[in-house]
């Protein structure tokens, strides 16, 4: 008998190490899912800074485009001014200039607004080539984390698995019924159906265990439960380790 719980607390090993393994599957995945979704935001965010500062590059490109205009405007009326015969053209000719050149001004003042923005955007720009560059870092450590690391935990889990299906079909060929009372404590106990007595205590759920019921288990000639969990009770050798 002792033999069939030393392999069922095997099998209770592997089923802990397939259980958490699951969970960090499951885990994993949303911290990938994370780090990706915050690194396509930075990516967007980075997208939408560089269009602004494009924008504002094309603005004074475009200002620059008008005040070179209105310059090459005011050097026409200037020089149309040296062959103007009558005083009235000539008074006209001034009065144009005049209003060229308050455009001229504005036009200036555009042209340092934009350069203005355009200082504030590449500042705001820089920032949000840091935060790509962080989002990208973690999002690549995470995917290297799980396509390395976790990787390599899940194929040894799946060697574990194997090795459990052996040791079921041994179990199913001793002792079904006592495979499928472990099954049944697995489900009710969340994944905890042996325990191990160390010094007359259930480590299952830590109650002490009456004398003749530890006297059974130590005799391991059958299947004995704790009187206070249920769980399937198991001597503890020094070999075994409590699976805690
Ligand atoms: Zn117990």
């Amino acid at each position: 008998m002792k033999r069939q719980i030393d392999i069922l607390y095997k099998i209770q090993k592997i089923d802990t190490v397939i259980k958490s393994s699951e969970e960090l599957k499951k885990r994993s995945a949303e911290e990938m899912q994370t780090a990706e979704a915050s690194y396509r935001k930075a990516e967007a965010q980075h997208q939408a800074v560089q269009d602004h500062v494009a924008s504002f590059e094309k603005q004074r490109r475009d200002r620059e485009r008008d005040l070179a205009e209105a310059q090459s405007q005011k050097k026409k009326v200037e020089e149309r001014l040296m062959l103007i015969k009558t005083n009235k053209e000539y008074q006209a000719a001034l009065h144009e200039i005049e209003t060229i050149k308050a455009l001229i001004k504005d036009k200036e003042d555009l042209i340092l607004e934009s350069m203005d923005a355009m200082e504030g955007a590449k500042a705001e720009q820089k920032k949000s080539e840091a935060e790509l560059s962080r989002a990208r870092g973690v999002f690549e450590e995470k995917k290297r984390q799980i396509e390395v690391e976790l990787k390599a935990y899940l194929d040894d889990v799946d060697r574990q698995r194997q090795e459990r299906d052996g040791l079921t079909g041994q179990m199913q060929q001793l002792a079904p019924d006592i495979y499928a009372e472990y099954q049944r404590q697995m489900k009710a106990k969340n994944g905890r159906a042996v325990a191990v007595v160390s010094y007359e205590q259930c480590m299952g759920c830590s109650m002490k265990i009456p004398a003749q019921i530890y006297n059974e288990v130590m005799l391991g000639e059958k299947i004995v439960f704790c009187p206070n969990c249920n769980r399937i009770l198991l001597v503890n050798i020094e070999e075994v380790d409590t699976g805690q």
